[in-house]
């Protein structure tokens, strides 16, 4: 395929083509140290088998309203994935999706989400949408009326990088949401920096004085995991319970490695035990 192509053209024929990836990073509840659920990470492998950085093609798909159709294949992959997860497990197995500024404010979300959960034959309450705190923001009346269409179809909904955006307090209290997401960013420097502290401390208090879960994202060390548990964080997600990883690889990490013939080549040779 041309590089030379604009790139609507090159995300439309790799969508096309089967060329785009769902990885799976682990949600871990921080009192049990299981893992409860994945989020759904949209991944573009290229020839030279690098990954496009999803911050770089995820905007270029936002900007040129490819995301719509991008976002409908992430929804339906992760779910039907998911699905099978609860039924081999036999559990609530969670599963987080992205939901970007275009997709949150699309005519046909609900309709869409509706479609694709029957497909998919996943238990409703098992779905969570991850909106980011400056989508949910940018225009919050209508933001609350949508959300509360998604909370009427049953999902969960969680704030996405929370404390980056422009918080109003008093929108806050009336998202009908269900989880907050601390930002990578002041996770990042906990326990060392007594800013990153007492707001990582506050951020906590406040959601659970509104009635919300807290999962902590970009944890990379025990010592962040082990203040984030001291304060009360429910979840979290980071380097230090695993990276985000293709399906065959998650399905080991929970324990439940698949038939040899559908594993990966270096998870084959490892005997698909790590
Ligand atoms: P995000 O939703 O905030 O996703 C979390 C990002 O943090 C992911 O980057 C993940 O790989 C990375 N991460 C996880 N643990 C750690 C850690 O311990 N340390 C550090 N430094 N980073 C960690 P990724 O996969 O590159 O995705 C970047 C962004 O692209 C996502 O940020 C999300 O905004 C967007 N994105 C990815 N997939 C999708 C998708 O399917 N739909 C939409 N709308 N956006 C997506
Ligand atoms: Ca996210
Ligand atoms: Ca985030």
């Amino acid at each position: 395929m041309s590089y030379r192509l604009p790139i609507h053209q090159r995300l439309a024929n790799a969508l096309n083509y089967g060329e785009f990836r769902i990885y799976y990073q682990p949600v871990i509840e921080l009192a049990t140290g299981k893992i409860i659920g994945a989020e759904a990470l949209c991944r573009w492998p290229q020839r030279d088998s690098t990954f496009a950085p999803p911050e770089t093609f995820i905007t270029q798909a936002e900007t040129t309203g490819f995301i719509v159709p991008l976002g409908e294949w992430v929804m339906r992959t992760a779910l039907e994935q998911a699905s099978r997860w609860q039924k081999l497990l036999d559990v609530d197995f969670q599963i987080a999706v992205n939901l970007s500024g275009r997709q949150f404010m699309h005519p046909n979300l609900h309709k869409s989400v509706e479609e694709t959960v029957r497909t998919a034959s996943l238990r409703k309450h098992t779905l969570e949408f991850e909106i980011t705190e400056s989508v949910a923001m940018h225009n919050a009346e209508d933001s609350i009326g949508i959300m509360r269409q998604l909370k009427g179809e049953g999902l969960g909904l969680a704030l996405d990088d929370f404390g980056t955006g422009y918080s109003s307090l008093s929108y806050l209290k009336r998202f009908p949401i269900d989880k907050l997401k601390i930002d990578k960013s002041f996770v990042r420097d906990i326990p060392a920096d007594a800013n990153d502290l007492a707001i990582v401390e506050a951020i906590i208090a406040m959601a659970h004085a509104l009635g919300l879960s807290v999962q902590a994202e970009g944890v990379e060390t025990q010592a962040q995991a082990d203040f984030l548990t001291e304060c009360g964080c429910e979840y979290a997600q980071g380097y230090l319970f695993g990276r985000a990883v293709p399906p065959e690889e998650f399905q080991v990490l929970l324990g439940h490695a698949p038939p040899r013939s559908e594993m990966p080549e270096p998870l084959r040779a490892q005997g698909g035990s790590r």
